[in-house]
Formats: C-alpha cells, sequence, structure tokens
C-alpha cells in the first residue's frame, strides 16, 4: 500500500483543479531526479486574496505554500503558510494572468526564484525528511531571498496542512528591510503588477528586464543581503564553505552573482 499521495498520481489534485483549455498555466508532470541543485520559487498572486506562493522542489514536484503576508527577514515574525497542492516544476516560469473564473484567477508575478538546499546537508533525502516531519530546516540561494529559514507544521496534516514560514537567525536576517513592501516587481521581467495585468498572457522576452528591475531597485535588495553572506564567517555547509574557499583560493573567479545568472539561463 503506497504510503505517500505522490507516488500514486503526482499532481493529480492540481490538474483536476483546472481546465487547460482555459488558463495558460502548464499542464505539467513530474520530472524524474536528477542531479542539478534544486529549485525554489515565489510567486506573487493576485487572487481573490493577495498571497505569496512559496514552491520548494522536492521528488520532481513543486511543493507549495500560500503565504498571505509572504516571506520576512525578521527572525522574530512567524509568517503563516497553508499548504497547497504540488505543482509542475515548469509552473516555475508563469508569470501572468488566469482568466476570472477560473482557479486561482488573477495576476501571478514571478518575485523570486532560485536554488536552495538543506541547511544541514543531506540532500534531498534530509528535505524529504524535514518535510513529513514537519520541520524543514532550508537555505534559499534567491535574488530576493537569501540564506537560512524554516518551514514548521503547526497542525496534523489534515485538508490544509497549516505551517509558519519563518526566518533563521543568521547573517541575512534583519527587522530592517520590509522585502514584501520593497520588492514591487518581477524578478525576471521587472513588470509590476499592473503592467503584468495589463499585458499579454505571452510570456515577455527578458530583453528589458536589467534595466526595469534596476530601476525599481530590487538588485539593492539582494545585493545587501549578499555583502552581509559574504563579511559575515559562517558555520554554513559544506557547499557553502566550499564555494567560498573556491572564491578566495582564485581571485579571477567571476562574482557569485553573476555566475549563478547565466548558469540559470543555461539551464532553462
Ligand atoms: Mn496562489
Amino acid at each position: 500500500m503506497a504510503t505517500r499521495k505522490r507516488t500514486a498520481a503526482p499532481l493529480a489534485e492540481y490538474k483536476r483543479k483546472r481546465d487547460f483549455d482555459k488558463t495558460a498555466e502548464p499542464a505539467g508532470k513530474a520530472v524524474k531526479k536528477s542531479h542539478r541543485a534544486l529549485r525554489f520559487v515565489v510567486q506573487k498572486h493576485a487572487a481573490s486574496h493577495l498571497h505569496y506562493d512559496f514552491r520548494l522542489e522536492l521528488d520532481g514536484v513543486m511543493k507549495s505554500w500560500a503565504v498571505p503576508k509572504g516571506p520576512s527577514y525578521d527572525p522574530g515574525v512567524k509568517r503563516l503558510a497553508m499548504e497547497v497542492e504540488d505543482h509542475p516544476i515548469e509552473y516555475n516560469s508563469f508569470e501572468g494572468t488566469i482568466p476570472k473564473g477560473e482557479y486561482g484567477g488573477g495576476t501571478v508575478m514571478l518575485w523570486d526564484r532560485g536554488t536552495y538546499e538543506p541547511e544541514a546537508g543531506g540532500g534531498e533525502d534530509a528535505l524529504r525528511d524535514g518535510y513529513e516531519r514537519g520541520d524543514l530546516k532550508f537555505i534559499l540561494h534567491g535574488e530576493r531571498l537569501v540564506g537560512g529559514w524554516v518551514l514548521v507544521r503547526m497542525k496534523r496534516p489534515g485538508a490544509r496542512a497549516q505551517w509558519l514560514l519563518i526566518k533563521h537567525r543568521d547573517e541575512t536576517a534583519t527587522s530592517k528591510l520590509d522585502v514584501t513592501e520593497e520588492v514591487q516587481t518581477s524578478v525576471t521581467t521587472g513588470r509590476t503588477m499592473d503592467e503584468i495585468a495589463g499585458g499579454s498572457r505571452v510570456w515577455h522576452s527578458n530583453r528589458s528586464e536589467k534595466t526595469a528591475a534596476e530601476k525599481a531597485g530590487p538588485r539593492s535588495v539582494s545585493e545587501v543581503a549578499r555583502a552581509k553572506k559574504k563579511a559575515a564567517p559562517k558555520r554554513g555547509t559544506k557547499r557553502a564553505s566550499s564555494k567560498r574557499a573556491t572564491a578566495k583560493r582564485s581571485s579571477a573567479k567571476q562574482p557569485a552573482a553573476k555566475t549563478r545568472r547565466s548558469t540559470k539561463r543555461a539551464s532553462r
């Protein structure tokens, strides 16, 4: 007997809720295991209630939580995160509008994306274990979100498990930055919610990405976070410390941000 829903029919609930003749969202399929870094994405979603969809790649799908107030860099702030159905990995590049009357109808912005890893190493097994225990500790390597975070499940899983999304007390934590207030643009297109809502449903190219993003200032957020991350010595994971060691050894190496961006492009 299967002990996990996903082994039976991955994404079944996702598909049941949507009419793919009417919405531009991807129909999706579960993806086979690979050795690349696991991805995360945060989508700002102006549905009947504004919320942020926080998604972590695990076992070929995106585990998903709806976070009404979005993430906070302040470790003293706990943000409610309602678990929702798994989404396909292809959803990570979805930005646009879901037609009114359809499930989740409203505007979707790609607010952040990047890779993530378990805080204490151990790869996907450690993440799966944390997810099942309801205590998932991880490090985000995004444009707007970086550093250690935890998702803690509050109740026994039911129709809708409730979790809390909390920032870890590390060198990236701060009570001075209201990140959801400060960052109002798409991480990929630089568009605001209004611009996405007014635009076509067709995916925009990245051609004006830099200018628009810089104009709106979100880059400064990640730069602040990255500078902090670099400056402070950290207990870090194996991966993070070996990255730092590499950077030290070779001063000619490209800045981390640049390297990461081009890696992402190539892997799309
Ligand atoms: Mn949503």
